[in-house]
């Protein structure tokens, strides 16, 4: 989602004017993004504000440098540094792809906006912004503690964005955008987009739920649903532009509860994306386990293009620690779900996330998260060592497991996990999968992609060009993070 955020982040300034460019000195806006889901990112973030104190000689080029975490989900514990600058005449609409993994395309030194001329923030004639979780977290502190930032947004607060650019372009120094009681969601015209196949929606943002380690509700505010005619324009939209895959986000993306009218439930919702027109492929991420139930099952029966993949967090296998998390669901409701699944027509995959050294966690609480592992076989686990959040209510919790034996229950959980995947996909072996192919590597004739049910295969084609294109792939070998194999023929 925070990937997601940057890029609406960037289309809003694309569509000021602004484009992206190579390094820092080249800049007239330079944003950090952050998530502080479990790191101690309001560290980081001040050591790289501290790298841009305006000393320009001192500016460094960072782009999209992913912090050291204990699980191995990308999208969580991030920096995105987005440097921009400005330049004249952009129009809205959808920009495929510009730029990939941070790489900037080149900026003209000199420009003739006019909003240029007139900047004159705290940052040495350069708008130095911080948004995401650690600007909620820390507000208006950190122009105290880094005077020279300018911008201080939360990500409840993105709608805003447009006019506090406007008016630091107007020659204001400082600009906050900090509420978190708003209705509204962040809706752009424009969003820059770093994936050329795969399009992300945002249809739900914030969280009510209030899970006792989580800081989610506290930076991203109260959950605000799109309206479904806005979510499925957008659809057809990004079909009509190319697109073959929609992943639809949200932190509880199955409590969505349309505004409008038509009050269409999820599962609906699902199905109506998944009848557009050129749309192959309907992803969604996070679903929660209290408002996930048959309806989203039967929608993935009766429409091919939903992947058959969910991911279910259920973070521990003991109802007693599920209880102290105020996770709203017991080990057995949890298995419900599965068993929904379980006992679908196509095959599910399902993963989910974990974390293990929650207060009070026992040995046998532990083990029953072990035992969680075995009796559903997942096909993946995003594993976090629990790490203690600000405003959150475990902060105070009893009895802490030290961070020694959080690392050793995490080894054991992703050893177990480990073998569990490498059977799982060595039964696939000789099975053909639809691959989307989105990779090709420097070795001659290899490229890779993901399934349906978002395994990743690495396999062999003597094709000349195959980015984008839906292939067949025969399963030769497998790993436990993924398949090789070879192409036996087009979609
Ligand atoms: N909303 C989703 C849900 O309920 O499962 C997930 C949101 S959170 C951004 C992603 C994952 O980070 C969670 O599923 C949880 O495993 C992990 N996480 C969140 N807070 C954490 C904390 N304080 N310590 C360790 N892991 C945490
Ligand atoms: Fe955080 Fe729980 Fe909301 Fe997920 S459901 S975002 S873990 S509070």
């Amino acid at each position: 989602m925070n990937d997601h955020d940057s890029e609406k982040v960037a289309g809003v300034l694309l569509a000021r004017g602004y484009r992206q460019v190579e390094t820092p000195e080249a800049a007239k806006v330079i944003l950090y993004n952050t998530c502080s889901i479990r790191e101690k990112a309001a560290q980081k973030v001040f050591s790289r504000l501290g790298e841009l104190r305006p000393a320009e000689e001192k500016l460094t080029a960072v782009t999209r440098q992913p912090l050291a975490g204990e699980g191995t989900q990308d999208n969580f514990g991030k920096i995105e540094h987005l440097a921009l600058a400005v330049r004249e005449g952009a129009q809205p609409g959808i920009i495929p792809q510009t730029a990939r993994d941070g790489a900037a395309v080149a900026v003209p030194q000199e420009s003739r906006h006019p909003s240029q001329r007139k900047i004159v923030n705290a940052g040495g004639g350069k708008i130095i912004g911080v948004l995401g979780c650690v600007a909620q977290q820390e507000g208006e502190g950190i122009f105290e503690r880094a005077p020279w930032v300018s911008l201080v947004c939360g990500s409840a607060s993105y709608r805003k964005l447009p006019q506090l650019i406007a008016e630091l372009e107007a020659g204001n120094r400082r600009v906050t955008g900090l509420d978190t009681d708003t209705d509204e969601t962040f809706e752009t015209e424009i969003t820059r987009r770093d994936n050329p196949w795969r399009a992300y929606l945002t249809i739900i943002e914030g969280c009510d739920k209030a899970c006792s380690y989580c800081v989610v509700p506290f930076t991203r505010g109260p959950e605000r649903s799109r309206a479904s005619a806005s979510i499925l324009d957008e659809v057809q939209q990004l079909a009509e532009a190319g697109y073959s895959e929609v992943q639809l986000l949200g932190q509880t993306v199955n409590s969505y509860a349309d505004p409008s009218a038509r009050k269409m439930r999820f599962s609906e919702l699902l199905a109506a994306v998944a009848e557009v027109r050129g749309i192959r492929r309907v992803r969604f991420t996070t679903s929660h386990p209290r408002d996930f139930g048959k309806d989203i099952v039967e929608a993935i029966e009766a429409h091919p293009t939903i992947c058959d993949h969910v991911h279910l967090p259920v973070q521990s296998g003991s109802t007693a620690v599920l209880r102290a998390m105020a996770r709203t669901y017991s080990r057995e409701e949890y298995l419900e779900k599965i068993a929904l699944m379980k006992a679908a027509r196509r095959p599910i995959g399902i993963t989910t996330d974990m974390i293990v050294g929650f207060p009070g966690e026992t040995e046998k609480d532990f083990e029953e998260t072990l035992s969680l592992l075995d009796e559903v076989q997942y096909d993946g686990v995003f594993a976090f060592k629990y790490s203690p959040r600000p405003n959150t209510p475990s902060l105070k919790m009893a009895d802490a497991i030290p961070e020694e034996e959080k690392g050793r229950r995490l080894a054991i959980l992703m050893d177990r996990q480990r073998e569990i995947q490498r059977v799982r996909n060595e039964r696939t072996v000789g099975e053909t999968f639809e691959v989307l192919v989105d990779g090709k590597s420097r070795r001659e004739n290899q490229w890779s992609g993901h399934t349906s049910s978002n395994r990743v295969v690495n396999f062999t084609s003597p094709e000349q060009e195959l980015l984008g294109d839906y292939v067949q792939v025969r399963v030769v070998s497998a790993m436990p993070n993924s398949l090789v194999g070879e192409m036996v023929g087009r979609v």
